[in-house]
């Protein structure tokens, strides 16, 4: 199918280059600065309960960001009965994912400052969100006008913290744009945001039983919400361990044919070859694997440079990763902000204290200890079969191979079984083709970075245990949320 959709644009963004432009920003996020944010559930019905929760600045401890309050049982329940699929004509979708995408482009600087304040987004994460969530809404809304299949039903969707604008809004819009009703549970670590997107999708035209928004755990509301056979379906994006137990939970009582879409994990590796253009793939290199503090699931996490120019290289990138500033996301300067809590920063630094021990920590920078900072840094490894699961903060990867061995050193890559981004950094074309050609892989870049796929023009997913595809902000995405082979609906 054609992916380019002529009568669509992606959103404009914000260019963080133009003073008018920043002065702007700063206006417009200013008012959401030292102000409480707050999240609850949003059912069909009112139904009073659930238990309240503060969350805090992951970049400055003991700063409180606002209250959510967790959904209980009833609250789960009631939704659960409310629940039905939006019933509106696929032109009258496409018309309120379009004026939700305005919406969310007009009240930016609430997102900007939720987003760095609990999330601890850098200014451009933050610009990436919104444009990206942006993207969605307009591109979904297109696929909509498009269909000819009905909806499924009720979709639950489990979104995670590492986009918890983008990805949260792209499921929502996604099983909307199909003609669903969806019961969205945000990631525990990010529900204010998630709350705003929630208010704006309602403002925009979504009715209350389309559209319920439900906080709380994983193992309390997340499991009640995929294990009811008044879900027609799930999206979920997260680790791969939890993709497996949500499909167990979801075999054992939702429908046999019920869909799981699921991104899952990655471990994903780059290989720069002696004909590399070494300041370029340097660039490229700390974007992939320090922006958003190495907290997507895109990253890069095993870097594989030929021998011979491996010395030359490692001076340039150490070099470059001196320049990084580690900071507070509130201010324009910082490349890479905190990870998103005391569990993963505890966890992540753990891991790296152990590779210091074994002498294999080659390169790290400094980092301010008030809030959840990790310093960047890059550990040595034989392989990539020296690695477990990934580890998701800043802390790259590094080994060197010899040229003969570059079939080796993929299949390596393909025998761990994920599949999500690969990087080529080479000037040798049939070179770049034969990696093309044997690497297992959802998204493929060469010379460039392997981080940031636009919707639309780069749809994003993996294989085998990176995900089940489709790949969001593709041509087959919203489809997959509706009933395969039926009949046209009446529009
Ligand atoms: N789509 C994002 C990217 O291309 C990654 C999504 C994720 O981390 O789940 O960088």
């Amino acid at each position: 199918t054609d992916i380019f959709l002529p009568d669509r644009k992606n959103s404009r963004g914000w260019d963080l280059t133009e003073r008018h432009t920043l002065r702007e920003i700063e206006e417009q996020r200013r008012p959401y600065m030292a102000s409480d944010f707050r999240a609850a559930p949003v059912l069909a019905t009112e139904t009073p309960g659930g238990t309240d929760r503060k969350q805090h600045n992951p970049a400055r401890k003991d700063e409180v960001v606002g209250t959510v309050t967790d959904a209980d049982e009833t609250q789960v329940e009631a939704a659960l009965s409310a629940a039905a699929p939006w019933e509106a004509p696929a032109s009258e979708r496409a018309k309120v994912l379009r004026r939700i995408a305005d919406l969310y482009e007009e009240n930016y600087g609430e997102f900007f400052a939720a987003l760095a304040r609990e999330a601890g987004k850098s200014m451009n994460d933050a610009v990436g969100e919104v444009r990206e969530a942006v993207d969605f809404l307009r591109y979904y809304a297109s696929r909509a006008e498009e269909l000819r299949t009905p909806p499924r039903g009720v979709f639950t969707c489990v979104s995670p913290w590492n986009f918890p604008l983008a990805i949260f809004t792209g499921q929502i819009a996604g099983a909307l744009a199909g003609g669903n009703g969806v019961l969205a549970k945000p990631a525990e670590q990010s529900p204010l945001i998630a709350a705003i997107a929630v208010r704006l999708m309602h403002e925009g035209g979504v009715p209350r039983h389309a559209l319920q928004f439900l906080p709380g755990d994983g193992a309390t509301v997340g499991a009640a919400l995929t294990s009811d056979l008044r879900v027609a379906g799930v999206a979920f994006t997260g680790s791969t361990h939890t993709a497996r137990a949500i499909r167990r939970t979801m075999s054992d009582n939702l429908a046999p044919g019920a869909p799981l879409i699921a991104e899952t994990g990655g471990l994903n590796a780059m290989i720069v070859d002696s004909t590399a253009l070494l300041e370029q793939a340097v660039r490229d290199i700390v974007q992939s694997a320090f922006q958003s503090a190495g907290q997507r699931c895109s990253a890069l996490r095993c870097l594989y440079v030929q021998e011979d120019v491996a010395e030359e290289f490692k001076e340039m990138l150490f070099g470059a990763m001196d320049e990084l500033r580690v900071g507070d996301p509130w201010h324009l300067s910082t490349d890479v902000g905190p990870l998103i809590d005391g569990e993963a920063h505890g966890e992540i630094s753990a891991y790296v204290e152990k590779a210091r021990k074994e002498k294999r920590l080659m390169k790290e920078v400094g980092a301010p200890d008030d809030g959840h900072f990790q310093a960047p840094c890059v550990i040595s490894i034989k392989g990539i079969e020296d690695l477990g699961e990934e580890v998701f903060g800043p802390v790259l990867h590094m080994a060197t191979y010899k040229a003969e061995k570059i079939d080796a050193v993929i299949d390596s890559v393909n025998a761990k079984g994920y599949g999500l981004t690969f990087g080529l950094h080479s000037r040798i074309d049939n070179r770049v083709q034969h990696v093309i050609d044997r690497v297992k892989v959802g998204n493929l870049y060469v010379n460039r970075n392997q981080i940031g796929a636009i919707v639309g023009s780069q749809p994003f997913g993996g294989e085998g245990l990176s995900g089940t595809g489709p790949k969001a902000g593709g041509p087959d995405y919203v489809a997959r949320f509706t009933e395969p082979g039926l009949p046209d609906l009446p529009t």
